[in-house]
């Protein structure tokens, strides 16, 4: 039996500590909040999307990247065992539309609370209020030694083996809280979260840790989150949402997204489902120029568009044409585009000409919309970036400098999706590294 420690009480902490204990660890969990799983809560917009119940290879197509450090992890606790244990733990599950699973009760409470009662069943030391400041680690001698180190070259997820030279090693000894006092562990897990929406908790004091051991932390940047638009024309449609809308994100000219679904004008640019996927596939591009352009009638081609335009401006040749557009654009949508084509919406239908109904067209199929930045952490749902995944064994979770330290679940630089992926990494990777500690 070993002394672990645990910091961070979130999905991937709770979910590592349970499993180092259910190996016969001794295990303390340190927890800054004053309960756990803060962040888990507010999650799926309080019911908690707990994983996604799609195939794995479906599964790591929504990974942003990266996707092959996940394997040895997502095999080891998959999507399967993350629902079976759950409902085990006492909180029973549903599959929704889109094959995202959620608390049968649509509490996230109950998520919570099913691990937390399954910790302390184990015999988890809780600390709560109790805020690591510092990881403790010393340099050993150690011996001429075979090792495993991770063969990059090959694509097949095997490693090669390496020697290593007699010299000194870097271990965890420990943790230092906000108290300034030391607590001597064998190993330490950072299950510290990323630095998106802080108020949870997570304020990135994991990359501040692997920071002062010298490990590479992969720049933190907001992922699924919303653009901010130069068009203050977006800013005006403030509230209004398209269901289905076909998005075109370009970053520097090249095309990096294209998807039909629901979109929301925000009082700063836009937002819903479809942008802050569209924000993940730009959050590791280092993008200067970057667009989107609409699609409101997806379903239909400019050609067909058109002929409905001529059709309605004809069955209604004496109205004015802003009486007409309420029939084929939502809401305050159609007064914007008359504007934007420079149409007076007083005019009478049959006044306008060829060109300006092309000018209709073209900005229904290509409305476009230049990109200033995103929103900040405080309003993303993920954070992109983090420890270095070249620093972290996929097959344990362990750093590869620092014997004994684990990293757990999003400060790692992995992320993905909304529909229930993030997650699924944090129970896949906290499970993996409480199973090898
Ligand atoms: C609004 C919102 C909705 C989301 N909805 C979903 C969803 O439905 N499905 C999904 O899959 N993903 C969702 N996500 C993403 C998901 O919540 C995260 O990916 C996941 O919670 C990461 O888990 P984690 O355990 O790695 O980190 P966190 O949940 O962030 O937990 C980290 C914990 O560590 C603690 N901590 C940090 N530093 C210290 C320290 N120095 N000492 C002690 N404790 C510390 C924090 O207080 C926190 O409790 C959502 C995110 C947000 C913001």
């Amino acid at each position: 039996m070993s002394k672990i420690a645990v910091i961070g009480g979130g999905a991937a902490g709770m979910m590592a500590a349970i499993r180092a204990l259910e190996k016969g660890h001794q295990v303390t969990l340190f927890e800054k909040n004053e309960k756990l799983g803060k962040k888990l809560y507010i999650t799926g917009k309080g019911r908690c999307n707990v994983t996604n119940a799609c195939e794995a290879d479906v599964f790591f197509t929504h990974m942003n990247g990266n996707a092959k450090f996940l394997y040895s992890s997502f095999y080891a606790f998959d999507n399967q065992a993350v629902q079976d244990y759950i409902q085990k733990a006492g909180c029973p599950l549903k599959v929704e539309r889109g094959n995202r699973v959620f608390p049968v009760s649509d509490h996230s409470s109950d998520v919570i609370k099913a691990l937390r009662q399954r910790l302390e069943k184990l015999g988890c030391e809780i600390l709560y209020k109790s805020e690591i400041k510092e990881l403790l680690a010393e340099d050993m001698p150690c011996e001429a030694d075979e090792f495993l180190s991770e063969d990059n070259s090959k694509d097949n997820g095997k490693y090669k083996k390496s020697k290593k030279k007699k010299g000194y090693e870097k271990f965890v000894t420990g943790v230092k809280t906000g108290d300034g006092k030391k607590h001597f562990f064998d190993s330490v897990i950072v299950a510290t979260g990323g630095i998106s929406y802080p108020v949870t908790g997570s304020t990135g004091d994991g990359y501040k840790f692997g920071r002062k051991l010298g490990l590479d932390i992969v720049e933190p940047v907001p992922s699924l989150v919303p653009f901010e638009t130069k068009e203050i024309w977006a800013h005006s449609l403030q509230g209004l949402a398209l269901k289905n809308v076909t998005a075109t994100l370009f970053a520097d000219g090249k095309k990096v997204f294209s998807q039909m679904g629901e979109l929301l004008f925000t009082h700063f640019g836009i937002s819903g489902p479809l942008i802050l996927t569209a924000s993940s596939e730009l959050a590791r591009k280092k993008a200067q120029d970057v667009k989107v352009i609409l699609d409101l009638k997806p379903a239909i081609d400019a050609a067909q568009f058109d002929k409905r335009l001529i059709r309605e401006f004809e069955e209604n040749h004496k109205k004015q044409v802003k009486n007409i557009m309420p029939g084929i654009y939502p809401a305050r949508l159609g007064e914007v585009i008359l504007e934007l084509a420079g149409i007076d919406g007083e005019r009478p239908a049959y006044t306008v000409t060829k060109p300006e109904r092309e000018t209709l067209v073209r900005l229904t199929k290509e409305l476009p919309l230049t990109i200033t930045g995103t929103r900040g952490f405080d309003e993303a749902i993920i954070t992109c970036g983090g420890i270095a995944l070249k620093e972290v064994n996929p097959s344990t979770m362990e750093c590869k400098t620092v014997k004994g330290l684990y990293f757990a679940g999003e400060v790692l630089d992995l992320d993905a999706h909304t529909g229930g992926y993030n997650l699924q990494i944090a129970w896949s990777t906290g499970y993996l590294a409480g199973d090898s500690v």
